[in-house]
């Protein structure tokens, strides 16, 4: 059997969107900034993916920069409010648990003379409204706290956030990649003022995002070289890709519900049949307040690094959550920050489904774990 449980890494393209990709690359080839009919046609399809885009996520058109990922836009986010708004002061806040895109978008800063507060989590790994209050500070000019965690999948307070913020200067970015599909997304309800999205999480092609940006954010735009996107993002848009991530975003938002039963279903099965096979193990994160998706396991009998071969030379592809490096694996700067230097960083594993997993795939994953479980007595 052959299991991919790796869905927060990256997911297959759903059929309906290789076919909308498809379609545009072999009848549209022109480039939206010329004028000319081929050009037009080109327009049209971008519009076209901007406005259902735009319906999805409930803002306006022209509030969404096309991007080439969450990378760049979480690196739009972060730099393009601090460079612009400076002078309202050098004071910046995120969390311990970011994406690497946010986190070292935030150390580069430090070195440029910008002061950086990294929020702590708790051992369930949330932020707490408390010490973000205590962390603000008149010179804050920039909030930037991701929505669901890659790791752990644990969701943050962001709308609580979002309503302590009204009153302040700082502008409040977050990384909702892994929210899209799983949550229902209502930005203007949700009052963030930046919000990163990448397409290759829920289905879409890999190499293309988004950045939410509410109007009047003031906000330096950093690629420069061309009027598109209107003067804020420069470069031929990739249309097809777009189309593309239109078409993905619809797809994810339509059986959000029942694809979230489904997955807690299969998340329920592989636990119970973790215990039934009598593995120690335990839960990094939190059962409540958690994407559906994403279940981190500490087995604390085994490295991962040894884990993970076996499992893959078993057909289990998994990942632990944190950065491999030249083949060698680093301790989870998440779980690190939820629980210290602890064995745990180094012996976890992140098992994240789709609703195209079964019920059988998760029985067969508990089954190679129990017999890497057995090796290790
Ligand atoms: C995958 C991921 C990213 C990076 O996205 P790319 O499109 O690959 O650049 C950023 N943030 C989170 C939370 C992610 O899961």
């Amino acid at each position: 059997m052959k299991v991919y449980a790796d869905y927060a890494a990256t997911t297959n393209v759903a059929p309906d969107v290789v076919a909308e990709i498809t379609d545009v690359l072999s009848n549209q080839y022109g480039n939206a900034s010329s004028i000319h009919t081929i050009g037009r046609e080109g327009r049209r399809i971008l519009d076209q993916a901007r406005s259902t885009i735009a319906k999805r996520l409930n803002v306006t058109p022209r509030e969404i920069i096309f991007t080439s990922g969450a990378t760049e836009s979480n690196n739009l986010a972060i730099k393009g409010v601090a460079y612009k708004n400076q002078h309202k002061g050098k004071h910046l806040i995120t969390s311990s648990i970011e994406h690497h895109s946010v986190l070292h978008v935030f150390e580069q800063l430090e070195k440029e003379g910008f002061e950086v507060t990294y929020l702590p989590v708790d051992s369930h790994g949330f932020v707490t409204i408390e010490a973000l209050k205590h962390a603000l500070r008149d010179d804050t000019i920039l909030v930037s706290i991701m929505f669901g965690n890659n790791e752990v999948g644990t969701v943050q307070p962001i709308d609580e956030i979002a309503q302590l913020l009204k009153d302040h200067q700082a502008i409040f970015h977050t990384d909702g990649v892994q929210t899209i599909g799983h949550m229902p997304i209502d930005l203007k309800a949700l009052d963030v003022d930046l919000f990163t999205i990448t397409a290759h999480k829920f289905y879409g092609p890999k190499g293309v995002g988004l950045l939410y940006v509410k109007d009047k954010t003031p906000i330096q735009f950093q690629q420069l070289g061309g009027a598109q996107e209107t003067k804020r993002r420069a470069g031929t848009e990739n249309i097809a890709y777009i189309a593309g991530m239109a078409k993905a975003l619809e797809l994810a938002t339509e059986n959000i519900a029942s694809s979230n039963i489904q997955l807690s279903q299969l998340k329920q099965t592989f636990i119970n049949a973790l215990q039934t096979l009598e593995i120690p193990f335990e839960l990094n994160g939190d059962m409540n307040m958690t994407l559906p998706h994403i279940t981190n396991l500490y087995f604390p009998f085994s490295d991962v690094e040894k884990m993970l071969t076996i499992l893959d030379m078993n057909g289990v592809y998994v990942s632990s959550g944190s950065a491999c490096t030249a083949g060698s694996i680093e301790p989870s700067h998440v779980l690190t920050s939820m629980f210290g230097e602890h064995p745990r960083t180094k012996q976890s594993i992140r098992f994240s489904l789709s609703h195209q997993n079964t019920e059988e795939e998760v029985t067969y994953i508990a089954q190679q774990i129990k017999k890497i479980y057995e090796m290790s007595r």
